[in-house]
């Protein structure tokens, strides 16, 4: 057995060694990019497997659930390597019995399994976003809150506000204060608001996504909570902590108060989701936190070649406040990171896809290849030019498919037949149907109220004569979506159900049908995969597919050869051969809105310094010296000159290539590159059009 053991960790060096065979003791492990410490989080579970703890008894916490399911398959293929019997429970797939998942999906399990200990129905729909971004805004009209003339904090900025204040556990006159001075005047509405936000929230039997995390800390909290929870568990390991924010690390602690059996890894340089109320505090006061810490720190880095690293560490070594490490690699020499100079975007669109082509020639296949950005937005130009020349790809981040309307309409008929309380989703059904408005809507849901078969409530209700026709029908389609509960077909039979009904309305009030049409077949192919309607709404609300090509991603051959489109938010802890990232310019990195705060500047820095982490042998930077951009001084929008990103010093230029991509494509070209500049909004309009 000890040669087993001795072989899983032979690929590892002396310090991933040690962290992987620490004992149950509190473990953090702090270290830069590349140095293993995902790849050490897994073979420390594989570890614990392989020396005897029951896999059904780990859980591992990550910030994607791509991420955790990616992790669970390198601990099966580590375990895998060993002889079998080095799985003391005798099971084929240990992976497959971990907790694995993000605070946000392990917490909505355990609130299923245990919410009834709190009084919650373990029926409930979850809002996402736009969902909770809704729900808000009906409040706000019904409290008068919504009149424009007033200045009051839009719904997506009062959802931030709500938001930190659950997320940093922090009160709501100190956020105010503090994070949104300019709508501390607004305090007593916003209270208000709030309050009511969580009672209609009770009401409807429905959780949002701070509920989730609130309520799994409030069962953890309780005596019985704690003690059917805690015994579950003999190890929690969680990847990412710099991104962790105070809720979630109160709620490890509640895990386990003396910090038995947890590990935490993270890197403080990576520190990107402070607007999420995320805190590096909680990396730097781990050791307080559990008294019988012991710190790993990992230098080598095995990503990234050395000129790759000579840039990195520079770039990072600008910042003023950071742990000092030093990362070192020894994989062979390669090519200088190439800053790639141009007159505009599109230039710098077709010199990528040059570059792209010829890296696929020489053997990196595409989806060993990534284009990373800031903003979303700043993809489309190159999107729609991958899509002439036919090169696929999928695009990780950014606006969610499933946030669409036609989807998020769909949806809403399977919400109701899980939860009839959810407001927001029978709001949408009902006003979706001709001739009935807000105001019927709200007529409706009052006559339904109290009844567990909401139509019920509706069979009195004179139908407007545009929407006679579809009445029965509808009541019909809910009735019989209601009465499916048992878990023995796929929900794509319930999904074409809706679609049959959904049809003349989807075609009377949207464009664009055939693309609509298209990303409505995949959802039900995705469907296809669930018989739990709950499971399958759970999995769109809280972690959805991000766009229609991951779709396809997800239900093409796995081998299908993509080229990776991502925001850089999505990249976290990811790595390709060769990283494209767009516009490193002053106004998109550091983004425009970053440029108040020296905090937001920093935290700027570290999203670059994510981005070209990610990069294993070639890294191209692109500083097109024109962008298409709509402020306040040209609303219609136009071409203004800007400079570099101000991350990309002397310091940092001076190991790097400069290449003029204007120079490598004829001035024919460039010519007409430059009178077709401009139509970049019409393409950014028209993908908006396409997506929003
Ligand atoms: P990030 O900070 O970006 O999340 P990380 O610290 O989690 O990075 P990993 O993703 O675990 O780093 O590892 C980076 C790369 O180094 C991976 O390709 C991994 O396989 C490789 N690697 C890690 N440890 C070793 C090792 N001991 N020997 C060889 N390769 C290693
Ligand atoms: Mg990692």
């Amino acid at each position: 057995d000890d040669d087993h053991l001795e072989s899983l960790l032979s690929q590892l060096n002396d310090q991933q060694r040690v962290a992987v065979e620490h004992d149950l003791n509190p473990l953090l492990i702090v270290a830069g990019a590349g140095t293993g410490k995902t790849t050490t989080l897994a073979h420390r579970v594989a570890w614990l497997i392989a020396t005897g703890v029951d896999p059904r008894r780990i859980m591992l916490l990550t910030f994607t659930r791509r991420a955790a399911n990616e992790m669970l398959r390198r601990v099966e293929a580590i375990l895998s390597g060993l002889d079998h019997h080095a799985d003391r429970t005798g099971r084929k797939r240990p992976g497959r019995g971990v907790w694995g998942g993000t605070f946000h999906s392990i917490s909505a399990r355990m609130l299923r399994k245990y919410g009834n200990a709190l009084g919650l129905d373990s029926q409930f729909t979850i809002l996402d976003r736009t969902d909770s971004e809704d729900l808000l805004q009906l409040l706000r009209i019904d409290m008068n809150l919504a009149d424009s003339k007033k200045r009051f904090p839009l719904k997506g900025t009062c959802l931030d506000i709500y938001s930190r204040c659950m997320n940093s556990q922090r009160r709501l006159e100190e956020v105010l204060q503090f994070d949104f001075p300019w709508c501390a005047e607004y305090q007593d509405e916003l209270k208000g608001l709030f309050r009511a936000f969580v009672d209609r929230k009770e009401l409807q039997g429905v959780l949002d996504y701070d509920d989730l995390l609130v309520f799994w800390r409030a069962l953890l909290d309780s005596d019985t909570g704690a003690e059917m929870i805690r015994s579950q568990f003999d190890a929690v390991l969680i990847d990412e902590y710099q991104d962790t924010n105070v809720l979630q690390s109160s709620i490890l602690q509640l895990l386990s108060p003396e910090g038995q059996g947890v590990t935490v890894v993270g890197d403080d340089a990576q520190s990107i989701y402070s607007f999420r109320a995320a805190t590096v505090r909680n990396i730097l006061d781990f050791p307080q936190d559990f008294p019988n810490t012991t710190i790993v720190a990992l230098e080598q880095n095995y990503r990234s070649t050395q000129p790759i690293l000579e840039m990195t560490n520079r770039v990072i070594s600008m910042a003023p406040e950071r742990f000092e490490k030093n990362l070192w690699s020894d994989r062979e020499q390669g090519p200088r990171p190439i800053i790639v100079e141009s007159d505009n975007e599109d230039v710098q669109t077709d010199y990528l896809i040059s570059q792209i082509l010829e890296h696929r020639e020489n053997g990196v296949p595409l989806n060993r290849q990534a284009v990373l950005f800031r903003a979303s937005h700043h993809s489309l130009p190159l999107e729609i030019e991958l899509g002439h020349r036919d090169i696929p790809f999928a695009k990780y981040g950014g606006l969610k498919f499933i946030e669409t309307a036609h989807a998020k309409d769909l949806l809403s008929f399977l919400r109701i037949a899980e939860n009839p309380r959810d407001e927001v989703a029978v709001m949408r059904v009902l006003t979706m149907l001709p001739g009935i408005g807000r105001k019927k809507g709200a007529q409706l849901m009052e006559m339904s109220k109290g009844q567990s078969d909401i139509t019920a409530g509706w069979k009195d209700f004179k139908p407007p004569a545009a929407t006679r026709d579809h009445w029965p029908l509808f009541i019909a389609l809910i009735q019989s979506l209601s009465l499916k509960r048992s878990d023995d077909e796929p929900m794509s039979g319930q999904l074409k159900l809706v679609r049959r009904f959904y049809k003349p309305i989807l075609e009377s009030k949207y464009d664009n049908l055939r693309a609509r049409e298209n990303d409505l077949d995949q959802l039900e192919r995705i469907s296809d995969r669930y018989v739990n309607r709950a499971s399958f709404l759970t999995d769109l609300a809280l972690e959805p597919p991000t766009s229609m090509m991951e779709l396809k991603d997800q239900t093409q051959d796995a081998d299908e050869e993509c080229l990776v489109l991502s925001t850089i938010h999505s990249s976290k802890g990811l790595e390709w051969d060769v990283v494209y990232l767009l516009q490193a310019i002053e106004g998109c990195l550091p983004s425009e809105m970053a440029l108040r705060s020296g905090d937001d500047l920093e935290e700027e820095r570290r999203l670059f310094y994510v981005a070209l982490t990610r990069a294993k042998h070639w890294l191209y930077v692109g500083c097109p010296r024109r962008y298409f951009t709509r402020n306040n001084s040209f609303p219609g929008g136009r071409n203004v000159s800007v400079r570099k990103s101000r991350f990309l010093s002397d310091s940092v230029l001076e190991c790097c290539e400069i290449i003029n991509a204007d120079l490598e494509i004829d001035a024919d070209d460039l010519e007409s590159y430059r009178s077709t500049g401009i139509d970049s909004r019409s393409i950014r309009d028209g993908l908006k059009n396409r997506w929003l």
